[in-house]
């Protein structure tokens, strides 16, 4: 286990011991943190944000030429413009409040997905734009930390980052129920991830309304709709975006867009009622006793 990019990262290789390989595999994480972190000054990105514009590695354009395309697809549910907002909610510095309607306002000048062009490593942004990969970037991660695995000849593993999970081989996944203590239910993947987001961590309660760190850019204001929302996906990355893509644009938005992406996804209603999408197989459980936190670790099936 290893603290890397603000959550517990766990990686599990059944029958092989602790090896160079996994090592590699956190060292790989710790990289990516470097590149991408928008908490660390020195990171390729805080040196894009604070330029705004720049010449960046490769890796790093690919990633927000991809991001954008989320962007286009989803008509800017998610949108990585987004960090003045989620610093304004105080997501960021962990002090939530509901902010003015004039400091929204300013802050939405700077926010939109259309204010960021990338042409080969260049990168560009209107004035005052920002760029965070909080929505991506432990996806992203994932799958390069599961590539470094897969190339030392690993078969069978199992990458947890705080709960997004990334598995080679058959593993049954258990889904945090975001109500009460225990499991909503699991899921039984092949080499495949599974991502949960949801506003049981990072939210806070005003006036009655449960405001969750999902923020919809087009109105400045976080998402309520939704207590959970589950995406099984081919890539960490697609299941990492999906997962806040899903929760601000809703069901019957995100639909096609999970479809397309060949990903399943189960919403967790604020009202409790439970939605998925046509090919989301999975096994629904009744909640255990108080006190049992259930787990969302891994079973190895094969
Ligand atoms: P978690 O880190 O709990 O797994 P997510 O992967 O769903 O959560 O990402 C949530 C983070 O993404 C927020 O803390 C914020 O930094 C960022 N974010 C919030 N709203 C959006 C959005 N609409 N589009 C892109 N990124 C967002
Ligand atoms: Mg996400």
């Amino acid at each position: 286990m290893r603290w890397l990019m603000g959550t517990f990262w766990e990686i599990e290789t059944p029958g092989i011991p602790a090896s160079d390989a996994v090592s590699a595999a956190f060292a790989e994480i710790r990289r990516l943190d470097d590149l991408l972190s928008h908490y660390k000054p020195e990171s390729e990105l805080s040196r894009l944000n604070a330029h705004g514009q720049a010449v960046v590695p490769q890796e790093l354009a690919d990633l927000i030429g991809r991001c954008l395309a989320y962007s286009a697809e989803s008509q800017g549910a998610f949108d990585i413009t987004v960090a003045p907002l989620v610093e304004l909610w105080g997501f960021k510095d962990m002090a939530p409040r509901v902010p003015s309607p004039s400091d929204l306002a300013l802050a939405r000048q700077t926010v939109g997905w259309q204010r960021v062009s990338v042409s080969g490593n260049g990168v560009r942004m209107a004035p005052g734009t920002r760029l965070e990969f909080g929505a991506i970037g432990k996806g992203y991660a994932l799958d390069r930390a599961m590539a470094v695995l897969t190339r030392a000849g690993i078969a069978r593993a199992r990458i947890d980052a705080g709960g997004q999970q990334l598995v080679r081989g058959t593993w049954t996944i258990g889904i945090l129920h975001p109500r009460c203590d225990g499991l909503l239910g699991s899921v039984t993947v092949t080499n495949q991830s599974v991502a949960t987001s949801g506003d049981t961590e990072r939210f806070f309660i005003h006036d009655g309304i449960r405001y969750n760190h999902h923020i919809d850019p087009r109105t400045g204001w976080p998402s309520t709709d939704f207590a959970s929302v589950t995406i099984v996906a081919p890539d960490a990355e697609a299941a990492d975006a999906l997962g806040t893509l899903s929760t601000v644009a809703g069901p019957e938005a995100a639909r096609p867009i999970v479809a397309a992406h060949h990903a399943e996804a189960l919403w967790y209603g604020a009202d409790g009622r439970v939605r998925t999408t046509p090919g989301f197989r999975w096994q629904p459980e009744s909640p255990g006793p108080k006190g049992d936190p259930g787990t969302t670790r891994g079973q190895q099936v094969d």
